[in-house]
């Protein structure tokens, strides 16, 4: 997403090949502009946290399917796809600057992820790691009943007692 660069402020990028810290930017220069669109390339949305065995086999879906991370970040659960936006074009600029959804308008370079190292408070990338972190926090899992109850005698013909099959 852009700040205060317009499209024709962030073709630059390709002839500015320095990366400059956020703190070196120079007077009417853009961070976008250096920039390979790191903000355009996922989306975050909060989720709840888990607190049961559904709420983790339901986060362990999500990783399941690739492309996603569940993160937490100031107590609040996310689950982020790593997509890139259809309108990201091959130099790093918006397709439809000028048209783009307001919550691309809204977003700032100002605590953007320009320089941001990512380090999250909580972070699962696969279905095996958020499944630790249940078992390390939840009692065991009970086994669902099986339907007709349990240890319903079974009489076998040619026995002189029941068999209870457990
Ligand atoms: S619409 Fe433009 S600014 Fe928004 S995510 Fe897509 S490429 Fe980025
Ligand atoms: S991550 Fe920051 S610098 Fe990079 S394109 Fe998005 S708003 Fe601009």
């Amino acid at each position: 997403m852009l700040d205060n660069a317009t499209p024709a402020s962030k073709s630059k990028s390709k002839s500015k090949p320095r990366r400059p810290k956020r703190d070196e930017l120079k007077a009417g220069e853009c961070l976008c502009d250096f920039c390979t669109g790191k903000c355009c390339r996922y989306f975050s949305l909060p989720i709840d946290e888990p607190r049961n065995w559904d709420d983790y086999d339901a986060i362990r879906w999500y990783l399941a399917h690739g492309q996603t991370i569940v993160y937490v970040h100031e107590e609040q659960w996310y689950l982020m796809v790593l997509t890139t936006c259809q309108y990201l074009l091959p130099d790093n600029r918006c397709a439809i600057y000028l048209s783009r959804p307001k919550i691309c308008r809204e977003y700032t370079t100002d605590a953007c992820e320009y320089d941001d190292p990512s380090s999250f408070e909580k972070l699962f990338e696969t279905p095996e790691q958020i499944w630790e972190y249940a078992e390390a926090l939840l009692p065991p899992r009970r086994r669902p009943a099986r339907a007709g109850g349990p240890g319903l005698p079974i009489v076998t013909i040619g026995t002189s007692s029941p068999i209870v099959v457990e």
